[in-house]
């Protein structure tokens, strides 16, 4: 019987590969630049606000996060009604996906980027199209061509892996082109010059995603949320788990939402510490691309990105290696504290030169 349960399941769930988050590691010394975390604890609010999230644990919490999605409307100048609340913002990519999806349906979204899309896309059975950017990261033609059944497109915005932004011009352009659903990314925005938050109200087939898990340094909590058309929301409230965020985190992602002057200095340390990354890196040797996110994407000349990985793996750093079969491979690397940068870099240097010796 045990080797029998396959058939249980629909084929598209056998034949999927398994989503791989980045590695965690037992080891409390070791540097982690693998996923994209804060490298700084978040706003002490949130640590006064634990008493007050468990003060009702007896209870159901709110199941549309109201003092959340009030405070997040000011925040972004929008309405409260167009807020809606996820365990993560890789809750808001399922609940959408499974709104807008079925079987045999299109999926479109770009190439390099956010592995878990491709996944979700598994799950419903449907068909996936990724497209190549074009060489200078903008959207290429191909993005913009109708397609029958083509039902989401997810556009991350700054991209993961690379950092890159399309601009606002061009996902204007495209909202106004496609007769479907396009979900931005906004997982990095913070760390951008710009965001679209404000064109699904005018834009009501544009929905943009958000994360407390990256700029607010919450990941272990597990918060994102939506903004969209106030119609689109009341919609989608219709597939999400009825209590999908608990009374603890909605207390603490409000309280974290508040703190707007420990984001911005937050924000202005991560960024100030990515782009010293990226000169001493390019000093290294390597090739490494302009990111607005809190990571960057290099590759060293002359040496194997996989290698260097491992280097750094023996000396307790660990960074994300990724190998694209139809880009390239490269290393992925989250911006730390100063000390664990300056390691990192160190550490990259001695294996750099012990190649050539
Ligand atoms: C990290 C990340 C997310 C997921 O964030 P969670 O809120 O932690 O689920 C979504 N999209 C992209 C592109 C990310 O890198």
């Amino acid at each position: 019987m045990s080797d029998s349960i396959e058939h249980f399941f629909r084929s598209n769930i056998v034949k999927m590969a398994p989503y791989v988050p980045g590695e965690q590691s037992a080891n409390a010394s070791t540097i982690k630049l693998n996923t994209n975390e804060n490298p700084y604890p978040p706003s002490p609010r949130v640590f006064e606000a634990i008493a007050g999230g468990t003060a009702k644990l007896e209870r159901y919490p709110d199941p549309l996060a109201t003092a959340f999605r009030n405070q997040a409307a000011k925040v972004l100048n929008v309405s409260p009604d167009q807020i809606l609340c996820g365990n993560g913002s890789d809750d808001i990519l399922t609940i959408i996906t499974r709104a807008f999806v079925g079987a045999g349906d299109w999926i479109r979204f770009p190439n390099p980027s956010y592995i878990l899309y491709r996944t979700l896309g598994h799950i419903q059975d449907a068909n996936i199209e990724e497209i190549s950017f074009a060489d200078d990261w903008s959207l290429s033609e191909k993005f913009f061509e109708p397609r029958d059944r083509l039902k989401l497109i997810y556009l991350p915005n700054p991209n993961s892996p690379t950092g890159t932004v399309v601009s606002r011009e061009q996902i204007v352009d495209l909202a106004k082109h496609m007769d479907c659903p396009i979900l931005i990314d906004e997982a990095y925005a913070d760390f951008a010059t710009f965001h679209c938050a404000d064109l699904p109200s005018r834009y009501p087939n544009v929905m943009v995603s958000r994360t407390l898990s990256k700029s607010y340094a919450l990941a272990g909590l597990r918060f994102g949320y939506l903004v969209a058309h106030p119609k689109m929301v009341a919609m989608l409230r219709k597939v999400k788990d009825s209590y999908n965020t608990d009374s603890i985190s909605n207390a603490l992602a409000t309280a974290a939402i508040e703190d707007q002057t420990w984001l911005t200095e937050n924000v202005r340390r991560c960024n100030a510490t990515r782009d010293r990354l990226t000169t001493e890196l390019r000093g290294l040797g390597f090739e490494v691309i302009d990111s607005q996110a809190n990571f960057v994407w290099c590759r060293p000349s002359g040496d194997d990105s996989k290698r260097l990985y491992e280097v750094l793996k023996s000396h307790h750093i660990l960074v994300r290696y990724m190998n694209y079969p139809s880009w390239t491979d490269g290393l992925r690397i989250s911006v730390g504290t100063d000390e664990a940068i300056d390691k990192l870099l160190a550490v990259l240097k001695d294996a750099l030169l012990a190649k050539t010796i």
